[in-house]
């Protein structure tokens, strides 16, 4: 295996999709994130060697399974999609789809030690797609050591079992956070006392504690760093974005073109509350956005529907004030909750 991905296993999994499709394959699209890129073109010549198809790679950023890349594989004639890096958020597709997860699956359990005086007794674990497998790992590590350890599954909702048929379930496996969803954190908020986040990066985390005001303890698989979150830096920084956009008079609404961030309805909902209050509003259908492309729109703020992480991973970038869609009340009413952005 050269890479984060074994090149193997995939065309074994696309021989065996191509077997089962009633119809003949000539191309196959492939589509990742920008961090695999390097290593697709090498799978792209191992496909046409050994499975005998055409493959052109969707060469866009890819930050997600909300960006599927299913209906340009059908402007390309493509017959199926091979997308690498993330779970599905949605079983609609216009055309079959493998998805190939990346998995890291090493823990050294010495790192649990770092963690277990800052968690309470009942605990609730998540993690994101890559951290999954280590999950029932570091579950019983913390049952060994007394806690005890809570990992929400009903993504049905209705207590039975996964429903991966509904239309956009977007959380695909026990525990999995995404950044624009936490529901497997949130629905555990009055059984546990306290969280543990496996993985990397603080967004997850983040917004987590915002929404339950429960103690996240971070705990890195790869680094074995260990941190508690601290929301009070985020939410003063968001507190002054909004207070800046409350002083501007035209809004441009982003609505998102990406099947799995498209909110059309709350894009026309807040348009139409803005100008009840009296902003200019007018609703902007964008694909990916950028703080040059932004300045290109010439509005005075922006309100984002996209992706959560639009408004947020970039805030220091953008020349005006962006905020989530969740932060329009505080717009309108600076004594509104707080509210972390999530699409559902
Ligand atoms: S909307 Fe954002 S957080 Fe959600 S899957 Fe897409 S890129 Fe990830």
């Amino acid at each position: 295996m050269e890479g984060p991905f074994d090149d193997e296993r995939i065309i074994r999994r696309l021989k065996g999709e191509i077997e089962r499709l009633p119809g003949p394959v000539k191309r196959i699209t492939v589509q990742g994130p920008d961090g695999i890129l390097r290593w697709l073109s090498q799978l792209a010549l191992d496909i046409q060697e050994r499975i005998g198809v055409e493959v052109v790679v969707l060469a866009d950023p890819c930050y997600g399974a909300c960006d599927l890349g299913d209906l340009e594989s059908i402007e390309l004639d493509s017959d199926l999609l091979l997308h690498i890096g993330h779970a599905p958020i949605s079983s609609e597709s216009e055309l079959p789809v493998v998805y190939e997860e990346l998995r890291y699956s090493e823990f050294d359990p010495s790192f649990m030690e770092g963690a277990l005086p800052l968690l309470g007794q009942e605990i609730g674990i998540i993690s994101t797609i890559q951290f999954l497998d280590i999950v029932p790992r570091a579950m019983s590590l913390l049952e060994e050591a007394g806690r005890t350890a809570h990992l929400w599954s009903d993504v049905a909702g209705d207590g039975t079992e996964f429903d991966r048929s509904a239309p956009m379930s977007r959380i695909w496996y026990p525990g999995q956070v995404l950044g624009c969803n936490i529901m497997a954190a949130t629905a555990l908020a009055d059984e546990v006392d306290s969280y543990l986040f496996i993985g990397t990066g603080r967004f997850h985390p983040l917004g987590v504690a915002l929404s339950t005001d429960l103690p996240v303890v971070t705990l890195d698989p790869l680094t074995g760093n260990v941190g508690k979150v601290d929301s009070e830096p985020f939410i003063r920084c968001r507190y002054a974005v909004i207070a800046s956009a409350s002083e501007c008079k035209r809004f441009g609404v982003l609505v998102g073109l990406k099947r799995g961030q498209r909110r059309l309805d709350g894009a026309s909902e807040i348009t139409n509350r803005l100008r009840a209050e009296g902003y200019e509003a007018v609703a902007l259908a964008v694909r990916d956005l950028s703080p040059p492309r932004l300045k290109a729109f010439g509005f005075d703020a922006y309100i984002s529907t996209l992706c959560p992480r639009v408004a947020i991973d970039d805030s220091m970038r953008y020349e005006v004030p962006v905020i989530t869609a969740a932060e329009v009340d505080l717009l309108i009413d600076i004594e509104a909750p707080y509210v972390f952005d999530q699409l559902h």
